[in-house]
């Protein structure tokens, strides 16, 4: 049966409209070989929406993404916009795509690819086969809680506050969605909090344990989070699954993803209940070297897999376009940021002209 998805592109600012046009090659030639038809449509974002309506959110592109299946996004930013006022910037078309999808659950991989392994800054046997999914809450915790602000106190001393909170209903969404990642990865979920210090993180201890009762075939742990920190770089294989609030989740993610040592190679998802999901890579928009052929395309064509696997639920489309980044990889194919001695390199076009092939050889 064919299956058919509506998709919308946002290729953005700086190498965007480059990496996308790999990624959407890659799509169309999986979408024939496994009978997927996708309709992509393409809308302004950013810098790019700024020049043409002079808003980096236009309100055609948020109605756009929210009446499509999922969302696949380049990057956003640039020089030519960073003087502009907060709400005229191209980041503040970003959250603003964010929260208008209410997107609550960020998914952030660190895979170490045994061809890249020398790029991490960790030993070989440290990281030599690690694959971990960090599950960040996006929307709660510190980042928004109330009261926040610096006030002044009865003496005139400046006092500045911000409120971690999380409610049952908050927890047990990012939960959910946490251990239905881990059913479609390695069924193991490390739950990571502050319990021992802090009440918001004992609520969330306690009902993420809870909800692991309707999931037995997820083993769930938890660690405090300095641990969590000390155990990623000590012995990051024991890991499958993370889920955390939205600042552990901020700094871990950050962490994990480094393990790697690939920017280029990074791709992400951040999900709602009732929303398309929005798929993009971890870099931004590079515009130091923009236009000139010169970006990795590998991030976003993994966003591209992410979509497939966690927007469509098409994890063998997703597996296609993985197993295709690997054999370029092993076949000494590399763009300049993950280039070494001996391999061929290649342009962003090139790079999309070999995933085809390898796709059209699977
Ligand atoms: P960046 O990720 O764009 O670039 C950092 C470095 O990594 C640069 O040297 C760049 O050339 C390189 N790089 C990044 N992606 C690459 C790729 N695919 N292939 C090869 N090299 C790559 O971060 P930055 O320089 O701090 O920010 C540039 C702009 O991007 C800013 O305007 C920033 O606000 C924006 N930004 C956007 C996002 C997003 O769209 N989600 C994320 C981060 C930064």
């Amino acid at each position: 049966m064919t299956h058919s998805y509506r998709i919308t592109l946002l290729p953005g600012d700086g190498i965007g409209p480059e990496i996308m046009a790999v990624a959407v090659d890659v799509l169309k030639v999986v979408g024939e070989q496994l009978d997927l038809r996708f309709e992509f449509q393409e809308a302004l974002i950013g810098g790019a929406a700024i020049d043409a309506v002079g808003e980096p959110l236009p309100a055609d592109t948020l109605e756009m993404c929210r009446n499509s299946d999922a969302v696949l996004l380049a990057a956003i930013g640039g020089y030519k916009w960073d003087s502009l006022p907060r709400h005229l910037r191209p980041e503040t078309g970003l959250l603003g795509l964010r929260a208008g999808l209410s997107l609550f659950a960020n998914l952030r991989p660190a895979t170490i690819l045994p061809q890249l392994i020398d790029a991490s800054s960790l030993k070989r046997e440290v990281v030599e086969g690690v694959d971990i999914m960090v599950v960040r809450e996006l929307t709660g915790g510190i980042y928004f809680g109330r009261p926040r602000g610096v006030f002044t106190t009865e003496t005139g001393e400046k006092r500045g506050v911000n409120t971690m909170a999380y409610t049952e209903a908050e927890i047990d969404r990012i939960g959910r969605v946490a251990f239905e990642t881990a059913q479609k990865r390695g069924k193991r979920l490390c739950s990571v909090d502050k319990a021992n210090v802090l009440e918001v993180s004992q609520l969330w201890r306690d009902r993420i344990t809870q909800l692991g009762s309707e999931y037995p075939d997820v083993e769930l742990s938890h660690l405090y989070v300095d641990n969590a920190a000390m155990q990623l770089l000590r012995a990051p294989k024991q890991f499958d699954t993370i889920v955390t609030g939205n600042l552990f989740g901020d700094i871990l993610s950050d962490a994990a993803a480094m393990l790697t040592g690939s920017i280029g190679m990074l791709p992400s998802a951040s999900l709602g209940d009732k929303n398309p999901g929005v798929f993009e890579p971890v870099h931004g928009s590079a515009p130091d070297i923009a236009g000139q052929d010169k970006a990795n395309p590998l991030a976003q064509v993994l966003s591209a897999a992410m979509m497939l696997r966690y927007g469509l639920n098409q994890p063998t489309a997703a597996q296609r376009i993985e197993q295709a980044v690997l054999q370029v990889l092993d076949s000494g194919d590399r763009t300049g940021d993950i280039m070494s001695e001996g391999m061929n390199l290649l342009g962003c076009r090139a790079m999309g002209d070999s995933l085809i092939r390898a796709l059209e050889r699977s």
